[in-house]
Parts: structure tokens; C-alpha cells; sequence
């Protein structure tokens, strides 16, 4: 169980969780469920098990070359 943010509504925040891998970080993947497995491999990298079906249809790759298309370093998250 993850500890909810100060600045985020618990209703808001399950909310984020139920949509979001990474609850108010800047993934847009969705999370891993039993119905949505992450067993599909980037598009861009190729990487395995980097992607949901859903974050597939959604047309997502995974974080890092998300990362690198907004071109961050790689290992740096914050601003
Ligand atoms: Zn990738």
C-alpha cells in the first residue's frame, strides 16, 4: 500500500492508481493487472515486458524512451 501524497484527495489519488502505473509521476502507462498484463514489448525499443495491452492500443512506449523522446537524460526525473 502506497502512501498517498499530502497534496492529492484519497478518491483522487485511487483514482490515479486504478488509471496510472506511476501515480503522480509522469509515466502515462497503465498499471499491470491480472486482465492487463505488462507482457508486451516497446515499439521503440524493443525491450520485453515493457508494455500493457492498453498501453499498447494507446499507442505508449515504455518510460525510458518516453524519457528520451522529451529528451531527458537518461536517469534524471526532475525538474
Ligand atoms: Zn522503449
Amino acid at each position: 500500500m502506497r502512501m498517498i501524497p499530502d497534496d492529492f484527495e484519497p478518491e483522487e489519488w485511487e483514482r490515479m492508481v486504478d488509471r496510472f502505473a506511476d501515480p503522480g509521476g509522469e509515466s502515462a502507462l497503465y498499471p499491470e493487472t491480472a486482465d492487463n498484463p505488462r507482457d508486451l514489448p516497446c515499439g521503440t525499443c524493443g525491450k520485453p515486458n515493457r508494455l500493457t495491452g492498453k498501453d499498447k492500443a494507446q499507442g505508449y512506449q515504455c518510460d525510458q524512451c518516453a524519457d528520451r523522446a522529451e529528451g531527458k537524460p537518461f536517469g534524471i526525473g526532475d525538474y
